[in-house]
């Protein structure tokens, strides 16, 4: 067996699958090294099983609330190894449907620590790898602040969080972004009494401020607590688990530590260095098509600078794939990525803020609208509360969408369409959203913007 390849990948997980997968279907000989398991942090530690322990948080919560819908129900507790018998199952079946795909796709599947040895050569076990392209994709790590350690049992990383075996009767989260406010939530719906510490004056600080806002107003009305614009300060071990001190010297008791301060890029110690790749904060430097500052290498996923998101290395993925194989594919624009956080209410978003888009086209040029869910039936069926918020450039396109409530990331397709197209408002006005949909939320706003609303004030 011939070890050069058209495409060698190091790192099988969204991003390095992606472009495996693609370059395949290109009919190119494609080489895929991962040292753990494939589908990596989004399949195995991230994406999927954070969501399916939210989801078992949302039934627990809507057990509790069952009498508000005449349902009788009584809520007798949270068996974490019931919860975890049903996220591992959900894991273990995309599992093993995407060890199908890469084995029908015929690439060539290397198990094993890479560690790069020449320009496009990597070495596996003794074992040399090259490809006439390389695709570096390892990914990211769960990161923490100098001086504090994770320990794995108080001091704990998400990783840790989704194997726990129990409900923890207390917690602190240190990071109020994507990964801190969902960990708060499912432990929440599950019985936790959480308090999220965050050196940022808001919640989820990267989403509109309105979003912030109302974010913290439901996590009030939850019982979740939260400290914001307060840095960490340090933790000690107590008796019963941590106790943690923020600025101004306030101490909060809880029984673990739940470090969410951010992702690093896994570069070091792989060769990268030694072959004069171009990095900055160990983040792999490329231009716009992908392409580090070495012929023929490529850098996808967490590891390249910007939105730290699956989809975004799907996207990277195919796009390298499809560059390799000279179809001049159309880059990936960071803007036009759609975000979403899965807490308690769900936060979905795409484009730009609306401080962003006053600094970019000048205060003057920039018009809002909210449409509060309230007006939409679906979302009162579903009792849950939020608003949709449309920004767009005075006379011109809609250049950001943040919307926030129950299932609100299920909306987000449309939106990401709708700022990608740059659409007017007067032409998604034109479209039909069916009734009752949440979906209607985002029709609704339209039609008000273009000066025509149905169901709200103008
Ligand atoms: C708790 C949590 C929740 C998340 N939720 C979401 C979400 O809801 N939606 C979303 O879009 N994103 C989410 N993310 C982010 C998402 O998981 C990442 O953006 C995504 O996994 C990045 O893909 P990647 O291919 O760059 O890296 P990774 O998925 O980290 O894959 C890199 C792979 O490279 C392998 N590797 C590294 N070094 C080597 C080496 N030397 N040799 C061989 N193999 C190596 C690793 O084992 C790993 O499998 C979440 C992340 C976390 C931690």
């Amino acid at each position: 067996m011939s070890n050069t390849f058209d495409v060698l990948i190091l790192g099988g997980g969204s991003g390095g699958y992606a472009t495996a997968l693609r370059a395949a279907q290109l009919g190119l000989s494609v080489a895929l090294i991962e040292k753990d398991k494939l589908g990596g942090t989004c399949l195995h530690r991230g994406c999927i099983p954070t969501k399916a322990l939210l989801h078992a948080g949302e039934v627990a919560d809507q057990t509790r609330e069952a009498e508000a819908f005449g349902v009788k129900a009584e809520l007798i507790g949270v068996d974490m190894s019931g919860v975890n018998a049903y996220k591992d199952g959900v894991v273990a079946g995309l599992y093993k449907g995407l060890q199908g795909l890469i084995k029908s796709a015929k690439v060539t599947y290397v198990e094993g620590t890479g560690k790069l040895v020449g320009p496009t050569t990597v070495e596996v076990a003794g074992v040399q790898y090259t490809g006439r392209n390389l695709v570096l994709a390892t990914g990211s790590y769960s990161k923490t602040l100098p001086g504090l350690e994770v320990d794995g049992e108080y001091v704990i990383a998400s990783e840790h969080a989704l194997v726990l075996d129990r409900v923890p009767a207390s917690a602190v989260v240190l990071g109020g972004g994507v990964i801190g406010v969902e960990f708060a939530s499912a432990w929440k719906s599950f019985g936790t009494d959480v308090t999220i510490v965050e050196a940022l004056p808001r919640l989820v600080a990267a989403e509109d401020e309105e979003i912030s806002k109302t974010l913290e107003r439901s996590f009030r009305k939850r019982g979740i607590n939260f400290k914001t614009g307060k840095p960490f300060e340090k933790v000690e071990k107590t008796d019963a688990g941590v106790r943690v001190t923020i600025q101004g010297g306030e101490t909060i008791e809880a029984e673990l530590l739940l470090v969410a301060v951010g992702r690093g890029p896994v570069t070091a110690g792989i060769g990268y260095e030694e072959q004069g790749l171009k990095m900055e904060r160990g983040f792999v430097l490329t231009d716009e098509r992908l392409r580090t500052n070495l012929p023929n290498v490529f850098a996808v996923g967490d590891i390249v600078p910007g939105l730290q998101l699956a989809h975004r290395g799907f996207a990277q993925g195919i796009f390298v794939a499809e560059e390799i194989a000279g179809l001049n594919p159309v880059p990936v624009v960071e803007s036009g990525i759609p975000r979403a956080t899965y807490c308690d209410p769900e936060i979905a978003s795409v484009g730009i803020t609306e401080a962003q888009a006053k600094e970019k086209h000048g205060a003057e040029n920039v018009e809002t609208y909210n449409y509060n869910l309230g007006g939409n039936g679906k979302s009162k069926i579903l009792r849950t509360q939020g608003f949709v918020k449309l920004v767009r450039v005075k006379d011109g396109p809609v250049v950001g969408v943040h919307m926030i409530g129950a299932r609100m990331s299920e909306q987000v397709g449309e939106a990401a369409l709708i700022v990608n197209w740059e659409a007017f408002p007067a032409e998604v006005a034109q479209l039909i959203h069916a009734h009752p949909s949440q979906n209607e939320a985002l029709g609704e706003a339209h039609l008000a913007l273009a000066g025509k609303p149905l169901h709200a004030h103008a």
